[in-house]
């Protein structure tokens, strides 16, 4: 399988190449040549698969550069039940007899559905570059979750450094203390004086800088990375058969949205034949998306006019999957890609209304809804008193949206993207109590923590990782 750019033709290579790579040379994102696609009698034989098979499966026909034996190996090595808490992986936990599924997709390292995809990308990070003989300096800018499912996926990797920023006192206080208690030779916590959206502009400034970046190995784990989409995708499925549906019946699924990469992976999936009917995306008050699907106008917001909420990893302004989705829209489309991005990049609205793209936005099964923090507390305290199940605020927010377009005898399977532990604040504002958390969490906020902290300065940042990495210069 070969990748190319959704602003252009040009061929981008293998997996391998893409997975190493962040953005296209053009300013695109990688894509498949071809979305391959399952008959329902292929689908009758996934069924039954367990989570890291099925894995092979679905991922087999988009990563045909590595070996079939050595891809099964590093699923396996990847979704193990000792590092996901079961062996279902990803269990789909109904709700009484009258309210949605939750599909758990928290139950790994860091408590958030990034560790499904970044657990693997752990893995593979480590047989591309061994194979290569490559090392990689990973550097990221954090809000919260990304940060510490990156770190607790690069722990003990011996070619990867994980340079992670964050902003100095504005991530929860157990996501801090999960990130800063790690002591680790190749794990890096740099805390910036400043806001999340100066942490970006600090890593794009040393990305920029050509010479640093290709002498340090400068790489990336963020939510563009093609790899995670795909290793995303397997969960739909996962999802879908643990319903237990006849050949062909249709499941809605609801999804708490902020960069597009979650509800993406369901996009990709329903496109490669899962009998997918809805797919719910539940923003919070920084609705970019739901304008988008209920009005037709994508217009992106500048970061000081994304709202502080209490789902704090939705607070996006800007959902970087979104080129993805209309490229697909447009039926591979890059001119038209790459005209409708230069609009985006220049501050101005994208508007579909009235055009044979909308008809296939319209068609594409995509739905929206947006939520509140009010909304959240009563959401979580809903759930709790009819379901005595505690749900995190994000999770909120989907559980809300998706009770919008339940359709009757059609299951709505909502996504559980954190548990409750990791934003016990909000939960305690809605129950009155805090979240249980798992024994390994228990007293983190005490342990001593391993975090710099550095002004909003770019040579700064160029001087710290040059440093770390030549520690006798
Ligand atoms: C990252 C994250 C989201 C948003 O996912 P996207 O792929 O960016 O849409 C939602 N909830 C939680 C808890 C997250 O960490």
């Amino acid at each position: 399988m070969q990748y190319v750019s959704t602003r252009g033709d040009q061929c981008l290579g293998t997996f391998s190449d893409v997975l190493l790579s962040g953005l296209a040379p053009d300013g695109g994102l990688a894509m498949p040549a071809q979305i391959p696609t399952f008959s329902a009698t292929e689908l009758e034989r996934l069924r039954p698969l367990p989570y890291a098979e099925l894995a092979y499966e679905v991922m087999r026909p988009f990563i045909t550069d590595i070996p079939e034996a050595d891809l099964r190996k590093l699923l396996r090595a990847t979704y193990r039940p000792e590092v996901f808490g079961s062996e279902e992986i990803t269990p789909l936990t109904p709700l009484g007899d009258s309210g949605p599924a939750l599909l758990e997709l928290s139950n790994g390292p860091s408590l958030a559905f990034k560790d499904m995809a970044m657990q693997f990308l752990g893995h593979a990070f480590e047989y591309v570059l061994d194979r290569r003989g490559e090392r990689v300096n990973i550097l990221g800018a954090t809000s919260g979750d990304t940060g510490s499912a990156a770190e607790y996926a690069m722990l003990g990797k011996e070619r990867v450094n994980v340079f992670m920023l964050s902003p100095q006192g504005r991530m929860s206080t157990f996501q801090q203390a999960q990130m800063f208690s790690l002591n680790e030779p190749n794990i890096f916590n740099i805390a910036v004086e400043g806001v999340f959206d100066d942490c970006q502009d600090l890593v794009k400034a040393v990305n920029a800088d050509a010479e640093f970046k290709a002498r340090h190995d400068i790489g990336a784990v963020n939510s563009i990375n093609w790899a995670r989409v795909l290793a995303q995708a397997v969960y739909y499925f996962k999802g879908y058969f643990a319903l237990g549906l006849p050949p062909g019946a249709e499941a809605d699924f609801c999804v708490p949205s902020g960069n597009f990469g979650n509800v993406f992976a369901g996009y990709l999936a329903q496109q490669m034949g899962l009998p997918i009917g809805q797919l719910v995306v539940a923003s919070n008050e920084n609705d970019v998306l739901h304008d988008f699907f209920s009005g037709g106008v994508y217009q992106v917001r500048s970061a000081e006019r994304v709202a502080v909420t209490s789902s704090p990893s939705m607070d996006i302004g800007k959902a970087s999957n979104f080129e993805r989705y209309l490229y697909l829209i447009s039926g591979g489309d890059a001119t038209q890609t790459l005209g409708w991005w230069d609009e985006v990049g220049a501050g101005r609205p994208v508007s579909l209304g009235g055009t044979p793209h909308w008809d296939a936005v319209q068609a594409s099964g995509f739905r929206s809804g947006r939520s509140t923090h009010a909304d959240r507390l009563a959401t979580i305290r809903q759930v709790d008193g009819q379901f005595g199940r505690l749900i995190d605020p994000h999770t909120a927010d989907g559980v809300l949206v998706g009770e919008e377009f339940r359709r009757p005898g059609v299951p709505m399977v909502c996504l559980e993207t954190a548990l409750p532990a990791k934003f016990g604040e909000t939960v305690r504002e809605a129950v009155g109590r805090d979240p249980e958390r798992p024994e390994r969490f228990q007293g983190i906020e005490q342990a001593e923590r391993f975090c710099e902290v550095i002004s909003n300065d770019v040579e700064q940042l160029k001087r710290l990782i040059a440093d770390h990495l030549n520690p006798n210069s």
